[in-house]
């Protein structure tokens, strides 16, 4: 038996368990002294209500004889892919329902779409960013090059022409940056992955946070795109799905290969590895995208982005630099005093009992730089953010 040795090349995922060895530390220390999180990306906030009762009745469904289903199709029920139909529609985007691939999560799909391409591909990945992208490639040792992100480019990397990629990731609004690419930004991706026969695979996890109506919601929305880029989407911050999972994930049938349709290759993959989300949670991720569930979610989502422009704010009246936090629930800043962004973590929690994630956990580019999430609750976001602002103020 010999294993796959790339697993070796893998580093260590040590940010979250360093960050939760660090808070027990305090807590140690500290017993009486209460711990605010701004640094974990999962919701706070319950399902909506619509989406609860449509997943009791769909649990009483598979209760009856006559209404009991076992396995569905592997791409998703009709009833769920219309409605993301629908969806895309009103973002002036026409999909076909053979388009759209429903599965338990973008992280899954991020991973699975890899099964599809040689390895000898070269990936082309943002830094900072999600960091399963990078991981996912090491793991088919895959060439991997970066495109730097930084304050002069607003974290938003720009495709350079003398860097060859085949496989380019777009993350936006990205994570952990809150950063969002505008559409001629995206244009110009768009083109050179046309000119370079690549393919874009695009994270819009946090498409639904985006308010300004100029940038754009899909890649599909900027020409040309479905002939080279994948869409994966999620309903985890959409519709706080984190803990039921479902998310999509769009391979036009314009995309091809030579004349060898992407499409094609994915149904193959997921008929032969995925048996399909289940009913219930279908039917629920159906709710989301009817009327009621897209106004319920969306007061879910003006919570966050209110707690946001909290955060936003005092780092304003500091006169720190940040991105994000305006069409995104993650805020981005550079750390005050030039303080790397493992002594920024401990001054912030050591001083004002506050825990965020360092930049720098996101990639080398991330050095220097911290992520703060607005999914908290109101209370512990005003309180954070007073204890912040009372840090910043030292520096
Ligand atoms: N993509 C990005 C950019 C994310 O930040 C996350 C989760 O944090 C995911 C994908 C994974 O989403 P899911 O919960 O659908 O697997």
């Amino acid at each position: 038996m010999n294993i796959n040795k790339n697993y070796l090349n893998l580093k260590d995922s040590y940010l979250f368990s360093k960050i939760a060895q660090k808070v027990s530390e305090y807590k140690t220390q500290n017993p009486s002294k209460e711990i605010i999180r701004l640094g974990i990306g999962d919701v706070t906030l319950p399902l909506a209500p619509v989406v609860v009762r449509a997943m009791s009745a769909a649990a009483q469904e598979m209760g009856r004889a006559e209404t009991f289903r076992g396995y569905g199709e592997e791409q998703g029920y009709s009833f769920l892919r219309q409605a993301l139909c629908g969806y895309y529609k009103n973002k002036n985007v026409l999909l076909e329902e053979t388009e759209i691939f429903v599965s338990d999560g973008a992280k899954s799909d991020l991973g699975n779409i890899l099964d599809i391409f040689d390895a000898d591909n070269t990936v082309l990945i943002p830094d900072p960013v999600y960091p399963a992208y990078v991981d996912t490639n090491i793991m088919c040792g895959r060439k991997i090059i970066y495109a730097a992100g930084g304050v002069e480019n607003n974290f938003l990397p720009l495709p350079d022409k003398n860097i060859k990629a085949d496989i380019i990731y777009l993350c936006s609004p990205n994570n952990p940056t809150g950063a969002v690419y505008d559409k001629a930004s995206l244009k110009l991706w768009v083109d050179y992955a046309l000119q370079n026969a690549a393919v874009i695979l695009f994270d819009g996890a946090y498409e639904a946070f985006i308010r300004d109506k100029d940038l754009p919601t899909s890649i599909y929305q900027i020409e040309g795109a479905k002939k080279c880029a994948i869409e994966f989407c999620s309903l985890s911050k959409t519709a706080g799905f984190t803990g039921t999972r479902c998310g999509y994930t769009i391979v036009p049938h314009e995309l091809l290969a030579g004349d060898v349709p992407l499409n094609k290759f994915y149904l193959r993959r997921q008929t032969t590895k995925f048996n399909g989300v289940s009913y219930i949670v279908q039917r629920g991720a159906e709710a989301v995208f009817s009327p009621e569930g897209l106004a319920q979610n969306k007061e879910n989502i003006n919570y966050y982005m209110a707690n946001a422009q909290i955060i936003a704010a005092a780092l304003g009246a500091a006169d720190i630099w940040f991105t994000g936090g305006k069409n995104s629930p993650y805020i981005w800043f550079k750390c005050p005093g030039k303080l790397s962004s493992w002594d920024f973590f401990d001054k912030l929690l050591g001083e004002a009992g506050v825990v965020g994630t360092p930049g720098v956990g996101f990639g080398a580019q991330g050095e220097g730089f911290f992520r703060l999430t607005a999914f908290g609750n109101r209370e512990n976001i005003i309180k954070a953010t007073e204890k912040l602002r009372a840090l910043l103020l030292k520096f």
